[in-house]
């Protein structure tokens, strides 16, 4: 048993015991159930044990990840996102932020959100022009947000922003705002495909008070390696709702007859349940080796190839698995109609598949200068 073992079951039974039964009430009351993610035990899983987290490595970290994308990929994005921001806080705060926010991150009591992409700047994110200006006591944030997920729920947001200290991207910096400061507002929720429950949507910062969490010169670093692990993280969820899929269609293959046989019997099934299985192998392989990359030269293009490719093989698992089940993969007696959305959600989250393929294309230009 490693020091893992109890935050994996822990996943295990809060998708059990909570996520498959009260999703359809999340769904239909539209709430955000915050309750649930504060008493998960699960919001601290990269905050250091001496800082009064978990301590999780980043393999030990996917496992958790990938149990909760086995109950509801948006659920787990939620918390995937709290944890980044709490990692970042303790990671790189001020004795007075950690001091302030710390605990109530930690226990689940505040959640966090993170705040990068803006209407004009989503795949290039240095196409923000949200500023940041120094009053003498913080800073002042001014910009608009898209894309906020936990809008208006979130305790705590981490904002990238300019400050104008320096060329090009240099000066891009990360402040802490209060999600109930003077100055913040979400004038627009999003109408998605999929999870009505989690609020997604723009943040408008009119002079909004802030305190610097990552100064200008090494924002944008240290918003990019906060997104490495997010990237994995998201790759863990899709391997999980892939590995959901494949033990979904089976029972149902198992026990269908037609035709006087298993439906799971008949080749033409078999072998693709047989590719959706060799798929969840490789991506369980790949984010593994992605976590343990995490914090390395190597770790941004470990993670590309394990975003890039787990979230296309969970969609494609998906597809393959509801055929697999004729007229009953549409019910919502099985995720499966569901997950095909959350799929296509985990395709673009933290960077789209496009963008992993940038990565590693640059790589592959480094490659090809050493040959
Ligand atoms: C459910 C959900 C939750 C989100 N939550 C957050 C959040 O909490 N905080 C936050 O900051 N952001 C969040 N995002 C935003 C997300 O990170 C962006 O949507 C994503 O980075 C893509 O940006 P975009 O949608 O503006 O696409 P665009 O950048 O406009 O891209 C449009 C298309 O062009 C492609 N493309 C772009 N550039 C290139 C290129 N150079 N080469 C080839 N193809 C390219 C893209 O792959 C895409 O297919 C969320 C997104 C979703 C879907």
């Amino acid at each position: 048993m490693t020091a893992a073992e109890p935050s994996v079951d822990r996943a295990r039974a809060l998708v059990d015991d909570h996520v498959r039964a009260e999703l359809p009430g999340w769904e239909r009351s539209g709430r955000y159930p915050r309750e649930l993610a504060a008493a998960s035990g699960l919001t601290a899983l990269f905050v250091s044990e001496p800082a009064g987290g978990l301590g999780l490595s980043y393999p030990d970290g996917m496992r958790v990840f990938e149990q909760l994308g086995r109950g509801d990929a948006a659920f787990a994005f939620s918390l995937s996102m709290h944890n980044a921001v709490a990692a970042a806080l303790h990671g790189a705060g001020s004795p007075q932020l950690i001091a302030t926010w710390g605990e109530r991150l930690r226990a689940g009591d505040a959640l966090g959100g993170f705040s990068l992409t803006e209407p004009q700047a989503g795949s290039d994110a240095t196409a923000i022009t949200t500023v940041a200006r120094p009053d003498g006591q913080g800073w002042r944030v001014s910009g608009r947000k898209a894309w906020v997920s936990l809008a208006g729920e979130a305790d705590l947001f981490l904002v990238v922003c300019h400050t104008g200290e320096g060329a090009g991207h240099r000066d891009i910096a990360i402040m802490a705002v209060d999600g109930q400061a003077p100055g913040v507002s979400f004038p627009r929720i999003y109408d998605k495909a999929a999870s009505a429950f989690l609020p997604i949507g723009e943040m408008l910062l009119e002079d909004a008070p802030a305190q610097e969490l990552v100064a200008a010169g090494t924002g944008m670093r240290a918003a990019l390696a906060a997104i490495d692990v997010a990237r994995c993280d998201i790759a863990a969820i899709a391997t999980g709702l892939h590995a959901e899929s494949l033990d979904t269609a089976l029972r149902y293959a198992r026990d269908r007859q037609a035709f006087g046989e298993r439906v799971l019997d008949f080749q033409g099934i078999r072998w693709q349940l047989a590719d959706a299985a060799t798929d969840l192998e490789a991506s369980r392989l790949l984010v593994q080796a992605a976590a343990e990359r995490l914090g390395t030269p190597d770790g941004p293009v470990a993670v590309a190839h394990a975003k890039r490719f787990a979230p296309d093989a969970a969609l494609r698992a998906a597809i393959t698995c509801s055929e697999a089940m004729g007229a009953y993969g549409w019910l919502n007696d099985h995720p499966l109609a569901r997950f095909i959305a959350l799929a296509k959600m985990l395709q673009v989250v933290d960077g789209t598949a496009e963008v992993q393929r940038l990565v590693i294309g640059r790589d592959l230009d480094r490659q090809a200068e050493r040959l």
